[in-house]
């Protein structure tokens, strides 16, 4: 009869004697010492991983100024929602450390709301705060989102994006920035409480509520809509600091109202009188906001409302060379790598900026415009053993004709 083999575990070599238990698998055994090292080498390596990546996102808490200071290298102009902004933000992470020391007077979030045109650097501003504080950062639309129940995606899945940037670190997440773009449009729609449900509108205001307050969110890790059987990410979101802007079409008109456009000139002359009512938006105030559709609860839990200015030819011009990442900075440094230097004159920009404003397309028609006076270089050159090239404003101005954004003009 022939020798049964005898059974061992094939990672420590044990025999079927010397151990408890022996468990198959399809080519091998297992003991339970084994079993249990490997275990134990698991977590290990799993808690290595965790404080990896909880240090990448460790976050420093910077003083109002130093955060100012810094976003001035990205944004131009804009100082009172600079200003704001940098309060508001060194507030809130304050609140957080003080709420580990377990303080007893409990300082209140301070989510901010930002109103101003398309544009003019919202969600630059809240993206330049969330890279110098080192948080995860998330920019949602308000417009996807319906009230539970409904098509659409549930507000829970704004957590989801946050969870996704900083690869599902729930620890660092609870101390991001999330960034709610176009909340102006889910004003409630009219004030008559009508038969059909504002399911986009006041319905997802009301589903805001608790998140912006600090409550414990089950997120679904993927995204969408909840169902049942699906696994949840528990995050609590009292230190997450939401963000939200918008440009709140038609809003002047609303402050202008309020305030009585005779009564903010009392004691200024015309012109100044003239230039307040042209940027009204330095009024706003969360009454205004209210009148324009946001419910009151929501305005309370955003307690900070700032605005930012439109931008005039001055500061697009500013926004084309000052930032640290400017677009003409960005340009040489790509004809750069190509060996090229770039000399642009003085004339291109004022040719850039007057198309941006003539179309008005604002600092984000910037961009487009630099590509299309610079595609057939940057398609023609690399390669060729030009060591200059020379943009003058003939041809800029040639480049751009030619190009389909012209046809683009706005009436
Ligand atoms: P908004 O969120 O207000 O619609 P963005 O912040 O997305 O506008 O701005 C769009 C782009 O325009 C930015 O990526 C940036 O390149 C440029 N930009 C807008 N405003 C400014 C500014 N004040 N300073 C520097 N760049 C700006």
């Amino acid at each position: 009869m022939a020798k049964q083999p005898s059974l061992h575990c094939s990672f420590c070599g044990r025999s079927r004697d010397e151990v408890k238990i022996l468990i198959a698998g399809q080519e091998g055994h297992i003991c339970e010492n084994c079993v249990e090292h490997a275990q134990e080498i698991i977590a290990q390596e799993l808690q290595i991983k965790t404080e990896q990546q909880s240090a990448q996102y460790r976050f420093t808490i910077r003083k109002p100024q130093e955060i100012k200071t810094y976003i001035d290298q990205y944004v131009i102009g804009q100082n009172e929602a600079k200003k704001i902004l940098s309060v508001a933000v060194y507030n809130h992470y304050k609140r957080i450390t003080q709420k580990q020391q377990q303080d007893e007077v409990e300082i209140e979030k301070s989510n901010i709301v930002m109103v101003g045109e398309t544009g003019t650097g919202k969600t630059l501003l809240a993206k330049t705060v969330a890279k110098l504080l080192n948080v995860p950062f998330a920019i949602v639309d308000a417009t996807v989102f319906t009230e539970a129940g409904y098509v659409g995606e549930d507000v829970e899945s704004m957590l989801t994006r946050l969870l996704q940037v900083c690869n599902y670190d729930v620890a660092a997440a609870e101390k991001g920035i999330v960034y709610i773009d176009e909340i102006d449009k889910i004003a409630r729609k009219g004030d008559n409480p009508s038969i059909t449900r504002d399911v986009s509108g006041e319905g997802v205001q009301q589903g805001l509520l608790k998140m912006l307050e600090g409550t414990e969110v089950l997120v679904p890790p993927q995204g969408g809509r909840k169902h049942p059987e699906q696994k949840m990410i528990k995050v609590n979101t009292s230190n997450i600091l939401f963000i939200c802007g918008g440009a709140f079409d038609g809003i002047d008109k609303v402050i202008a109202r309020r305030v009585n456009t005779n009564a903010i000139g009392f004691n200024v002359n015309k012109d100044q009188q003239d230039l307040q009512r042209k940027n009204l938006l330095q009024f706003v105030n969360a009454q205004d906001l209210k009148s324009f559709g946001l419910i009151p609860e929501l305005l309370g839990r955003l307690p900070v409302v700032t605005h930012l200015e439109p931008l005039d030819a001055e500061t697009l011009r500013a926004i084309l060379t000052e930032p640290k990442n400017s677009l003409v900075k960005q340009y040489t440094r790509l004809f750069e790598l190509e060996g090229i230097t770039l000399k642009i004159d003085d004339g291109v920009l004022d040719f850039m900026v007057g198309k941006a404003m003539e179309f008005k397309l604002g600092a984000r028609g910037l961009r487009s415009i630099c590509e299309h006076i610079l595609t057939d270089a940057m398609f023609e050159l690399p390669g060729s053993d030009t060591k200059e090239f020379h943009i003058t404003t003939e041809y800029a101005q040639e480049q751009f004709n030619k190009s389909k954004m012209n046809m683009l003009k706005v009436a």
